[in-house]
């Protein structure tokens, strides 16, 4: 009923509702040995469709929640949110880049200083997105159950070892799709379990965090390293694993350095300030024409803070120019000389 992918690891597929990734791949890996516990990679939304899945799976392959560790490979809803609302008591393992991030935010929000919704109008401010966006993103499901309990997690560092019956694996920390997502590599049996770092045919989104994280620079810095892996067996988060490693690394560089010199065309032929948004809204999204016009408002907000993600790297390199005005960035290409009323 679920395919065991290697020896005592089995591929369980979550149902995603309302999400174009439509599964999640968790992984159940048995150990065989007194002295191990399981091991369960990444959990599925907050959702009753998930959970139900999930339970199934626990059930059919006699996996005791005492007896299994739960580890999400990133704070990403479709692989934590499950894990973290969890109403039994379970040992569960996040990054601790990524559980400081989430923890920083769980203070920021019971500080009340600032509300969820005072945030999002704070992003699409700086996002330069038009104000109708703000509430249709409020009401997004990637923004629903995000009153996370962060107390009971514990932190993963990048060398950390876990041992799973026949198998021993170590954290390797790969920033970029999040601030600390992890992935786990099994050195004798070459085998990744690489959550969102690397997809087959979708590209994984790499999004503007907080501006002091250059999350592109970071992706791209993970992903050389992960070039370095000897990987026999690549377990991904989504979608199929039956691909090529190390052709689809190249085809993720390709894409994002195509993506950086469209950025900097469109700055350069515009010749003005332009709004993460703005710049957005003229780049190639899939392979439709004007498919810009055809996405939602939540998938422009994607969209536009992959732009944006794009928008720094350039900027913290110098190849562009930033501007910051009433909480919105704009960007201009260098040659770009804009008149700033005489001050
Ligand atoms: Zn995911």
């Amino acid at each position: 009923m679920y395919q065991e992918v290697a020896e005592n690891i089995f591929l369980v597929k979550i149902p995603l509702p309302n999400s174009p990734l439509k599964f999640l791949n968790s992984y159940f890996i048995r150990s065989n040995h007194p002295d191990s516990k399981n091991m369960v990679i990444d959990g599925g939304f907050n959702h009753p469709d998930c959970k139900e899945a999930f339970e199934k799976a626990m059930d059919a392959l006699d996996f005791a929640y005492e007896n299994t560790n739960f580890v999400a490979t990133h704070l990403h809803g479709d692989h934590f949110a499950m894990f973290s609302a969890m109403d039994k008591e379970i040992t569960l393992f996040l990054g601790r880049l990524d559980l400081e991030y989430l923890e920083k935010k769980v203070e920021k929000n019971s500080a009340q200083e600032v509300d969820r919704s005072d945030e999002i109008s704070a992003t699409s401010a700086l996002f330069g997105m038009p104000e109708e966006y703000a509430e249709v993103v409020m009401r997004a499901q990637f923004m629903q159950n995000r009153n996370w309990q962060t107390e009971h997690i514990r932190a993963i560092e990048a060398g950390d070892k876990f041992v799973v019956g026949q198998y021993s694996f170590e954290a390797i920390l790969f920033k970029g799709h999040t601030p600390g997502h992890i992935a786990l590599y099994e050195n004798d049996k070459k085998i990744l379990i690489c959550g969102d770092h690397i997809l087959g045919k979708i590209s994984p989104n790499i999004t503007y965090w907080e501006s002091e994280l250059d999350s592109l620079g970071n992706y791209l810095e993970s992903l050389f390293f992960s070039k370095q892996l000897h990987v026999e067996k690549l377990l991904c988060g989504h979608r199929s694993n039956e691909f090529d490693m190390y052709q689809r690394i190249e085809e993720i560089f390709d894409h994002h350095t195509q993506r950086l010199g469209e950025v900097v065309d469109i700055l350069t032929a515009e010749s003005r300030k332009m709004t993460a948004f703005e710049v957005a809204s003229k780049m190639t999204w899939k392979v439709a024409e004007d498919m810009w016009s055809k996405y939602s408002k939540e998938q422009h907000w994607f969209a536009t803070g992959e732009a944006l993600a794009h928008l720094e790297y350039l900027f913290k390199r110098d190849k562009i120019k930033k501007y910051i005005d009433g909480g919105t960035y704009y960007y201009t290409a260098n040659e770009t000389t804009i008149d700033t009323g005489g001050e």
